[in-house]
């Protein structure tokens, strides 16, 4: 069988540990026998990252940039321990972060659905795609342990020094206080990268804060996102057959229990944080739930959502035996080569990736699936390691395209 021929090349960002040795797995088992993989090829490992004072991480968004589509191998986020098991210069920043800072966009998490494993929501028919805002709010915030008595007040300067002073409150004792914020920029390409998703994939978009008690904060995402719905996006969903929805996040919780999925949920950046762990938790695990980060400039890169899996690295380098799922990177890879397959117009491409995810599903429903899913697999499941679990795969894929 020939080769699928790329015409543009894929940005590969490679990582850390486990996952990095999953990654080489996939390259060779599953995609270089049917395509002629054309990769810009970026070494993010951390131990590259400290060679190249992070430049590399920054290459490859700029590369990102340029290409279009990337794709991203998890990686370690140094902390204090990394910096002396990797004897590191610094201890470097997320490169995670780093990229998002440069590519800006939303974070869209899908779990994928296998028959056999079922969702702790019984009525949870279809995949809810999670927006998780990755800008500012308390992930920028700065928080102050109050000692005692006193003022505490909201102080702005504008560029001519005009001050403008709120109070916050009166301290009688002790307690804590926190100055958070975000910007129109940032919030604007939150709201235009999730409904251009929207439009993408044909799914209905709410969008959910807690604005009834942030009547200045939460109620400017909501008056950003309805501007925005209603003089740029409305016309295209309506046409597209799809609805935008705002609801207070209290009910947007409750109905999204009751629904049967089969939407996507824009949230703030900490409402999206914690949402997304029980979605995925709820749905199956961390190892299946797939993520890609979508610029406002119409640029993608797709990646786990999970991390290096450092318990797992640590008994493969003893020589043992692992089964480390593979699902949520192999996703990762063909969401990135059937974008690439649709900017390209090259429906090969796209077909080899749905074949390839079909495949996974497949093997995961025949009883074949790794360590992990086989508590919350209902029919015989046999655990396999995660080579005898890739080849598995590869088999069903062999089928499928012949
Ligand atoms: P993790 O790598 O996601 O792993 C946490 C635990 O979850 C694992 O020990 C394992 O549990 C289970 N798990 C996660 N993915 C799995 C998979 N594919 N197959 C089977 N089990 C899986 O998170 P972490 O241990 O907190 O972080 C490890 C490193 O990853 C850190 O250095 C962190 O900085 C980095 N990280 C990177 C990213 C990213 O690049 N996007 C995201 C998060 C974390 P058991 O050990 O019980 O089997
Ligand atoms: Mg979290």
């Amino acid at each position: 069988m020939e080769k699928i021929r790329m015409s543009t090349p894929l940005v590969e960002m490679d990582g850390d540990e486990m996952t990095r040795v999953i990654w080489h797995m996939i390259k060779e088992k599953l995609l270089l026998p049917y395509i002629d993989l054309k990769t810009e090829y970026y070494d993010l490992s951390l131990k590259h990252r400290d060679e190249t004072n992070d430049q590399v991480t920054m290459d490859s968004a700029y590369a990102a940039q340029r290409l279009g589509v990337a794709v991203k191998c998890a990686t370690i986020t140094p902390n204090g321990q990394r910096v002396t098991e990797y004897n590191l210069k610094q201890m470097w920043k997320s490169p995670n972060g780093t990229i998002r800072a440069i590519l800006d966009g939303t974070v869209f998490r899908a779990p994928v659905l296998v028959k056999g494993i079922t969702s702790c929501v019984i009525n949870w028919k279809k995949p809810i795609i999670l927006a998780r805002h990755a800008y500012g709010d308390i992930y920028r915030n700065v928080e102050y342990r109050v000692p005692g008595k006193g003022l505490a007040e909201i102080c702005f300067t504008d560029e001519d020094g005009h001050e403008t002073r709120l109070p916050i409150h009166q301290f009688k004792g002790p307690g804590v206080i926190r100055g958070m914020h975000n910007t129109d920029e940032s919030i604007l390409s939150f709201a235009h990268s999730c409904f251009r998703y929207a439009l993408d994939c044909k799914q209905d978009l709410w969008f959910s804060t807690k604005d009834t008690i942030s009547k200045t904060y939460d109620h400017h995402f909501k008056d950003i996102f309805s501007d925005l719905y209603e003089n740029i996006y409305k016309a295209d969903f309506e046409k597209a057959g799809i609805t935008y929805f705002y609801t207070l996040i209290d009910d947007a919780v409750a109905r999204v229990i009751r629904s049967e999925g089969g939407f996507i949920w824009a949230l703030k950046n900490y409402d999206g944080d914690v949402m997304s762990d029980m979605l995925a938790t709820a749905f199956s695990s961390l190892a299946m739930m797939t993520s890609v980060l979508v610029s406002p400039h119409g640029q993608y890169e797709y990646e786990a959502a999970h991390g290096t899996v450092t318990r797992h690295y640590y008994r493969y380098l003893k020589g043992e035996e692992t089964s480390t799922n593979p699902v949520a990177t192999i996703f990762a890879w063909t969401g990135a080569l059937s974008k690439r397959g649709e900017l390209d117009g090259i429906p090969e491409l796209c077909k080899f990736s749905a074949a390839l995810e079909a495949a996974t599903v497949a093997t995961i429903e025949s009883g074949k699936m790794t360590k992990d899913l086989v508590p919350l697999f209902e029919g015989e499941a046999q655990s396999l390691s995660t080579e005898a679990f890739l080849d598995a795969i590869a088999q069903g894929l062999s089928a499928r395209l012949d």
